[in-house]
């Protein structure tokens, strides 16, 4: 195995799904729905397999989605983007973030990166032979210490990488958080990738600002979203890129070697729900909400504090209370005691004493799971 992989462990949803099917528990660590996107999408997709629509696509993605993802852009967040140049598809958010990431880090290159850091993350930055400089958000609130952000920031530091709404704390960026990383971004002259794929599911009537529309960034950001989340396909793996043409063509320079192109008749159904289909997410966000919430009072029940979450699937908790070693060894045991999997968010971690009892669990399941889920953990509490 190259060194640069030894230092890698393998990924915790592999690791925990595996668990979950090994012992029949029910599944509350990786975050996947239990449920299909919009019919219609499937329909579109099923047409263009039936079209003969089979064969490699263009790199950056069949115009019609590019089309599609501007067009969202610009009903959303009132950006105006050229599909052309501005939009690139790719095989998934996973993608997106390596070929931006290899795309930007020099080896011996500093990377920003918020702490909880989502897995992916750590991996590219480290096959990139970057290195990762975390901004802890600290629990109970997950806020943004501007002071730390500062402080992480050196010579060598040329990219930052944001994610909001945030995995696996659930926290929303404000607006006033996102002008204080835009100060500095635009202080040091760094490049800002960001991982906005919950975009579309906050709660309480939050709203999703993109960093990109914030004064002086849109030269300097790259932004990265997925249908996985918008229109609960993640197995479609169906991302995109969008950003300034410089910095999209530089991205686009490194994905042309990871994928070349993307799943030909899946790009027309991600076209078809991005155009049609938003009443879906506006939809999901509710019901996640209503499922946060289930999820909340039911571990609320339990010796675990809780934090609950402002956006995304996920939930975090503390479980120090019931005195295994870390999270690791509580969600190892869990299976056994109460037939239910959790992530032990410790592996998103390089702050241990932070990390180290914290457990992430998954609400983007039937409201009968999460119910089962609950029942579960209190009965063997
Ligand atoms: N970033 C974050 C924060 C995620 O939670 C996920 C999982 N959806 C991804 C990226 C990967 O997205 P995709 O499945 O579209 O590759
Ligand atoms: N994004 C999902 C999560 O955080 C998992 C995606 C994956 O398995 N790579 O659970």
């Amino acid at each position: 195995m190259a060194t640069r992989l030894r230092s890698i462990p393998p990924t915790i949803f592999s690791e925990m799904s595996a668990l979950a099917v090994r012992t029949g528990s029910l599944n509350l660590g990786q975050g996947f729905p239990d449920r299909d996107g919009p019919p219609g999408a499937v329909e579109a997709a099923v047409e263009a397999l039936r079209a003969g629509r089979n064969q490699y696509p263009p790199g950056p993605g069949l115009p019609e989605l590019r089309e599609a993802v501007a067009e969202h852009q610009a009903r959303h967040y009132g950006l105006e983007l050229d599909p052309t140049s501005q939009v690139v598809v790719t095989a998934g958010a996973t993608e997106a973030l390596a070929a931006a990431i290899f795309a930007f880090v020099n080896p011996g290159d500093e990377m920003v990166v918020l702490e909880p850091f989502y897995d992916s993350y750590v991996a590219c930055i480290e096959m990139a032979g970057g290195v990762r400089r975390p901004v802890t958000l600290r629990a109970p609130d997950f806020r943004l210490d501007v002071d730390a952000l500062r402080a992480a920031v050196t010579p060598r530091t040329t990219t930052l990488l944001l994610n909001t709404p945030h995995n696996p704390t659930g926290a929303v960026l404000t607006r006033a958080e996102l002008e204080a990383v835009a100060e500095v971004a635009i202080e040091h002259d760094l490049v800002v990738v960001t991982d906005e794929v919950y975009e579309h599911l906050l709660f309480d009537g939050r709203a999703h600002v993109p960093i990109c529309t914030l004064p002086g960034m849109w030269e300097r950001t790259v932004s990265i979203s997925s249908a996985g989340k918008t229109f609960s396909f993640t197995g479609w793996k169906v991302g995109w890129v969008t950003g300034p043409a410089d910095l999209v063509s530089t991205v686009m320079a490194a994905k042309q070697w990871l994928t070349f192109s993307n799943a030909a008749p899946l790009q027309p159904a991600v076209a078809h729900a991005l155009r049609q289909e938003a009443g879906f997410y506006d939809g999901l966000a509710k019901e996640l909400e209503a499922k946060r919430d289930l999820l909340v009072e039911g571990l609320r029940g339990l010796d675990v504090e809780v934090y609950p979450p402002e956006a995304t699937y996920f939930v975090t908790t503390d479980v120090r209370a019931y005195g295994y070693p870390d999270g690791m060894a509580f969600c190892l045991a869990l299976p056994e005691r109460a037939g239910v999997v959790a992530i032990p968010s410790q592996v998103f971690y390089d702050d241990h004493e932070e990390g180290r009892h914290k457990v992430r669990w998954a609400f983007c399941k039937e409201t009968s799971v999460v119910e089962e889920g609950v029942r579960r953990l209190r009965q063997a509490d």
